[in-house]
């Protein structure tokens, strides 16, 4: 049963070779059973996944089922459960136990999906690792001894360790798809605005995004049918229309024009990683792609320009944790500045203290115009060289990250280090485009991502793509050694 693809368990159900409730048993035993190797969740109710999966069987036996009924999903805990404590991988939020569902959640709610449980994540979503959780790390199913990439961690731990046949996670400066890439599956960031945010914890409003995580393009198609669409509570949802993300997965990819920047096969890229990235274009190039090498000239700026303006935003969203409305509270405070000023030491880490540092600093009256605004300006020449690209080409491809995952601990004391890590993703954000990581290879059993890079709102070719990839290789379909224990 766990080693099914969405699609697979989608069609199971219809056709009632299992229930919902046997999928759910089955996941929620190979949890029970083999999560102590990866610490990918952090909260799971059994008896409300059960409960939830009950529901879809009734729906599916009364026909009124929808493509997800019935289908259990890990769910990033960044995302507001109701009545499911919602930590974001933070001790200020340990206790939080929201009151309302994040419209992703209340969206697969309604499609009759179940909620397996919350899955680990950097605190704030503030990492690459996954290392600054304040309920340990979660590790790499390929090798323990690794990160599983960051800051949606847990999400693709689970996924990889067929703990979970797919997740949701969000991306602010690549922790949908570095993780995706690290773990060895398929994760899409769908363009800003594409889907909801109302309900996900904020920590830099003008690039986060949630997305879906799983072994396939199609199976993150059947996700983003369900998550992608307006939303009147979130004022930066967009009004385009979505499509039907599985209709055109098939398409051929005759005449494909595909973007190879420069910047991301230079200095810094792993020889081996670049390997693999070059056969896996040699594979698009094979079913009909022309690949055509182009310049994204302030790719150079893209990580100071984030790392301004990620914090600066951080610094203001942050600010909400204060001991009084919810969350975290020191105890015996002596006065009101005791309180905020111990609350907020006690209840934060390291790296989200450092990025309320950094950001503040850059949002102050004096220095504002040198760092915040500079950035924004920046900003807008990496968006500009982007549409210049897409003048030539329909998709732009690279890699994911500069190589493979790396082990617990190496890079944890050198944030500049960390940083460095998302040199081929935060452009994307800055810019608000699609993008998404795909399973292209293996360095030392260490899993390759190839990251594809759409116009805006092209979530659909991207996944084309995708998919037609996936139908001539097999990287997406190994299974790591450690998930090959357990029950079933
Ligand atoms: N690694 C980046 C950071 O630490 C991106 C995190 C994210 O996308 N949430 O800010």
């Amino acid at each position: 049963m766990h080693t099914k693809s969405v699609a697979q368990l989608v069609k199971g159900l219809r056709e009632r070779q299992f229930s919902s409730v046997e999928v759910t048993r089955a996941y929620l035993d190979r949890i029970d059973a083999l999560d102590s190797q990866y610490n990918s969740f952090i909260t799971v109710d059994e008896a409300a996944a059960l409960a939830a999966a009950g529901g879809a069987d009734e729906r599916l036996a009364s026909g009124t089922a929808n493509a997800l009924t019935g289908i259990p999903i890990a769910h990033k805990d960044i995302f507001c459960t109701d009545g499911v404590r919602t930590s974001c991988g933070s001790r200020m939020l340990d206790n939080f136990v929201p009151p309302y569902d994040a419209t992703v959640i209340q969206r697969f709610k309604s499609a009759g999906a179940v909620l397996l449980g919350k899955t680990n994540m950097d605190e704030f979503a503030m990492g690459s690792s996954n290392e600054s959780s304040f309920y340990g790390p979660a590790r790499n199913p390929w090798n323990t001894d690794l990160v599983p990439g960051g800051s949606s961690g847990g999400s693709a731990a689970a996924v990889a360790g067929l703990l979970a046949p797919a997740a949701t996670g969000t991306d602010t400066g690549g922790s949908i798809r570095q993780p995706a890439a690290f773990c060895g599956i398929t994760g899409l960031k769908p363009t800003y605005g594409r889907v909801s945010r109302l309900g996900i914890v904020a920590f830099a409003s003008s690039l986060d995004q949630a997305g879906p995580m799983a072994h396939s393009a199609e199976d993150c198609a059947f996700l983003l049918n369900t998550m992608a669409g307006h939303d009147p509570l979130d004022s930066t949802s967009s009004t385009t229309a979505t499509e039907d993300y599985c209709a055109t997965l098939g398409d051929s990819l005759e005449g494909l024009r595909i973007g190879l920047p420069t910047e991301y096969f230079g200095e810094g890229l792993d020889a081996a990683t670049g390997g693999c990235i070059n056969n896996a274009l040699k594979e698009l190039e094979a079913q009909g792609a022309t690949l055509v090498e182009m310049s994204l000239p302030h790719s150079a700026l893209t990580i100071p320009t984030y790392y301004i303006i990620a914090p600066a935003e951080a610094s203001t969203n942050l600010a909400r944790f204060d001991g009084v409305r919810y969350g975290y509270r020191c105890e015996n405070p002596v006065d009101l500045h005791d309180l905020y000023s111990r609350t907020r030491q006690e209840g934060f880490g390291e790296e989200v203290k450092r990025r309320i540092l950094v950001g503040t600093y850059a949002l102050s009256a004096g220095y504002y115009d040198a760092y915040y605004k500079k950035a924004q300006q920046i900003r807008r020449l990496i968006t500009q060289d982007f549409m210049h690209c897409f003048e030539q080409v329909d998709v732009i491809a690279g890699p994911t990250t500069p190589g493979p995952a790396f082990a617990l601990g190496a890079k944890s004391n050198d944030p500049i280090s960390m940083y460095l890590e998302d040199v081929y993703t935060l452009a994307v954000n800055l810019a608000g485009l699609p993008g998404m990581s795909l399973p292209a290879g293996f360095v030392e059993g260490k899993p390759v991502g190839l990251q594809l890079i759409g116009r805006h709102f092209s979530e659909a070719r991207l996944l084309n793509v995708a998919h037609r990839f996936q139908q001539a290789t097999d990287w997406h379909l190994r299974t790591p050694d450690s998930a090959k224990g357990g029950t079933l």
